[in-house]
């Protein structure tokens, strides 16, 4: 019999994992192979998130570096670069008002008693984070000591450094040619490390999707039934109709391609609900299946998975309302158009970590006057809400770059 290819391998995985993780689930966590089971689990699902983590800072400072000297020529680069941000902006707009129109129309919180929940939040205390803290925090974060940024895995720092780089070996040109070229070796030899960890990608995958589907909450999610629905189906949404539509009215690349060309990217995106931590997959498989072309992947993927985070948007937003409804709060349209931009700033400003959405959305809950400790609420169901976000969050970026492909190169050409 021959050996499935390593695409398959981890769909296969994946599903394995799941239906391991509900046996283990229905089994209970009192039996002693389900003990077992799960502490495996944890440490392998550990091992491959510390492995991509491993790679992650060397992938990013040298794929931006070189991928910023690759694109020669200021009026390319600011192409990229005007076209990139546009395109995130506008897909991250879209996902909030899918979150605020089905939010508005099924009023998910509506029928619920704040009381219900009155234990989870006495127990909760929210980090406050006004606005102004925030963007303080965010520009603070952006200039660090390159040593200091990639030894705390400092994604956006690290990327903003690469710029820098990138920028300074275009101005220089010839004069650093063999630094660029160092660079470009670098970044190969990343790339074929990325290589052997995602040979063990099947079973980091199926062991993640084990721990996770065994220690969920199935009466919570049942409570809560309206909002999840709406998160998962606003999420799905936007991820199977919306970004592919775009795609294909853009580049004319068919949804089936693109998500055949992304699968284990999205699956393991799934699995970590880590977009930094999917970061070396999505790489991989934006260049190698779906044939964007390096310089151009190496700048718009990277970036997407630190700012562009279109699955994230659409659940704060989503998650604000609900709260609002939750607490019998009644938000005016000026109210909701706080909430839209707030959603939008916190998704950019939250890191591609599991979680991270829940601790930017105390700022979006604070602008609107609704109580932080409300999150209490949302805690026990997050991690697996986040499975779905944080795929469509790396869908965005893989959208993106092959939109940003399309559009730099046709200018190119004309
Ligand atoms: N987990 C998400 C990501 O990495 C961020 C979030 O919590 O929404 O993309």
């Amino acid at each position: 019999m021959k050996f499935p290819g390593l695409n398959l391998q981890i769909l296969l995985a994946a599903l394995l994992g799941i239906a391991i993780g509900l046996l283990f689930q229905w089994l209970g966590e009192a039996d002693e192979t389900v003990q077992a089971g799960l502490y495996l689990s944890g440490v392998v699902g550990g091992l491959f998130i510390d492995l991509l983590k491993m790679i992650l800072i060397p992938l990013v400072f040298t794929s931006i570096a070189v991928g910023i000297a690759n694109l020669q020529g200021h009026e390319q680069m600011h192409r990229v670069w005007t076209t990139t941000l546009i395109f995130f902006g506008f897909t991250m707009v879209i996902a909030v008002l899918i979150a605020l129109i089905l939010s508005n129309v099924f009023r998910p919180g509506a029928g619920l008693q704040i009381a219900m929940f009155a234990d989870a939040m006495q127990n909760f205390k929210a980090t406050e984070l006004t606005l102004p803290q925030f963007f303080e925090h965010f520009l603070r974060g952006l200039f660090v000591n390159p040593f200091t940024a990639f030894s705390q895995n400092n994604v956006l720092a690290v990327v903003i450094f690469a710029l820098f780089v990138g920028i300074a070996l275009v101005m220089g040109g010839e004069r650093y040619r063999h630094l660029h070229q160092l660079l470009k070796e670098l970044l190969e030899l990343t790339m074929r490390i990325v290589g052997w960890i995602m040979r063990i990608a099947p079973l980091g995958i199926m062991a993640l999707l084990i721990k996770l589907t065994a220690t969920q909450d199935a009466a919570m999610f049942a409570s809560l039934g309206k909002f999840v629905a709406i998160v998962v189906g606003g999420t799905l949404l936007h991820g199977i109709v919306v970004l592919p539509l775009l795609l294909y009215l853009i580049t004319g690349v068919t949804p089936l391609r693109m998500f055949r060309g992304a699968r284990d990217a999205l699956i393991t995106a799934f699995a970590t609900s880590s977009s930094s931590a999917t970061l070396p997959v999505t790489m991989r498989c934006v260049e190698q299946n779906l044939g964007v072309k390096r310089d151009i992947v190496g700048f718009v993927v990277p970036l997407g998975a630190t700012i562009n985070m279109d699955g994230t948007a659409l659940y704060e937003a989503a998650a604000a309302l609900f709260i609002a409804n939750l607490v019998g709060i009644e938000l005016n349209l000026v109210q909701q158009m706080i909430v839209f931009f707030m959603a939008m700033i916190a998704a950019i400003g939250a890191p591609g970590i599991p979680s991270a959405g829940m601790v930017t959305m105390v700022m979006v809950l604070q602008s609107v006057g609704l109580p932080a400790e409300a999150i209490a609420i949302l805690l026990p169901i997050d991690r697996a809400l986040d499975t779905i976000r944080t795929a469509v969050n790396v869908e965005g970026d893989v959208v993106g770059s092959l939109v940003v492909d399309k559009l730099v190169n046709q200018g190119r050409n004309s």
